[in-house]
């Protein structure tokens, strides 16, 4: 049996059951297959599944989304992360609509003209919509040929080997159920820790294994330090709610709702509070960015008079703020300010909601 022979015959048998998937050879409708790929770049699938039945919901198609407010998607986007995925979500959405009269192109070159779609996204949405050939390599994609063929070189460096290795594989049948095969695979059974080698469906194909040493795979420079930044963030309540801040077009969470903060330094530099009152501390919240870490310190106070406010400051009721779209960043600091209790309650009632 060849390699795709095995991965395919066992992922028919053990392939994961998720909501953006069709099994069999099946074509995926291109707008799911696409939504669920962005959703899914740098993050879980578990924490990605009530996010797309939530966006499918609200925008069924892709005509129903190009028509959304940016200020809508980033919304219901927060807590997913990479937000200029959202605003590439949208961007890539109109222009289907206005390029392509709605429907997504099968050719790769094509896919990556679109905002948002790079070489592995428009990889996937072409081998899963229309089950035609395409590399699709992923972080789990390149663990496993690493370990299938016993890459040497170190990674990152490395990446483009595996890319080439996994685009000899590529299958002309049920290219798309075999890009998931491999996905799963990785996701599963060739886990970073820990592979489960006797379970695996391709182990007689392995290097790696035949070494004994798949954990050797993929080899990795030595990881730098990521920098620690720290800063400040305040929580005001006023008349009219909590002080809220739209951030600015450029930058981290551009465009979002979030608190009031300091710039973020290497050092941690004085408090300059959004308006004159009677500031308290009220803890440290911790956040890790793909380049930095991030300490703030979290202040307290309320104010029912205060001297003008910035331009892009206004107020939410506190029983909205949930509601509010805040990054995950932002949601850190309610328990402190809400309580603990009360911020768990309302993080739960909008889970279930989902
Ligand atoms: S045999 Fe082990 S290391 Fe090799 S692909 Fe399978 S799970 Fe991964």
């Amino acid at each position: 049996m060849t390699f795709q022979k095995a991965i395919m015959k066992w992922y028919d048998r053990e392939g994961r059951e998720l909501p953006w998937r069709v099994k069999g050879g099946l074509r995926q409708d291109a707008y799911k297959a696409w939504l669920a790929e962005i959703m899914l770049q740098q993050t879980v699938v578990k924490t990605v599944i009530p996010y797309y039945l939530k966006f499918l919901k609200k925008w069924p198609t892709v005509e129903n989304l190009a028509k959304a407010k940016e200020e809508d998607v980033l919304r219901e986007w927060a807590g997913l992360g990479y937000y200029a995925r959202a605003r590439n979500l949208l961007k890539c959405a109109q222009a289907v609509v206005r390029d392509y009269n709605g429907a997504f192109p099968d050719q790769e070159e094509e896919l990556r003209k679109l905002p948002g779609i790079g070489r592995y996204t428009a990889a996937s949405v072409r081998a899963i919509a229309f089950q035609k050939p395409a590399n699709v390599v992923d972080g789990n994609v390149e663990r496993v040929m690493a370990r299938i063929y016993a890459v040497k070189e170190k990674m990152p460096a490395a990446k483009e080997k595996l890319y080439t290795l996994a685009g000899k594989l590529v299958p002309r049948e049920r290219a798309g159920d075999y890009a998931q095969a491999l996905m799963d695979l990785g996701a599963t059974i060739c886990t970073p820790d820990n592979p489960q080698c006797d379970k695996c469906p391709v182990q007689k194909f392995c290097k790696a294994y035949a070494e004994d040493a798949p954990e050797k795979y993929p080899q990795r420079e030595a990881k730098k330090a990521v920098p620690q930044k720290y800063g400040h963030v305040y929580w005001l309540m006023g008349k009219d709610g909590v002080l809220c801040e739209r951030r600015a077009e450029k930058g981290l969470f551009a465009g979002m709702v979030g608190l009031p903060t300091s710039t973020w330094e290497l050092k941690q530099g004085k408090t300059k509070p959004p308006v004159k009152a009677l500031w308290k501390k009220s803890g440290l919240i911790k956040h890790s960015f793909t380049h930095f870490d991030l300490t703030l310190q979290i202040w307290h106070a309320s104010a029912e008079k205060y001297d003008k406010i910035k331009e892009s400051y206004f107020w939410i009721q506190k029983k909205d703020i949930y509601d509010a779209g805040l990054p995950t960043l932002f949601k850190k600091v309610l328990p402190y300010t809400l309580g603990a209790a009360a911020a768990t309650a309302n993080s739960t009632g909008r889970k279930r909601a989902r």
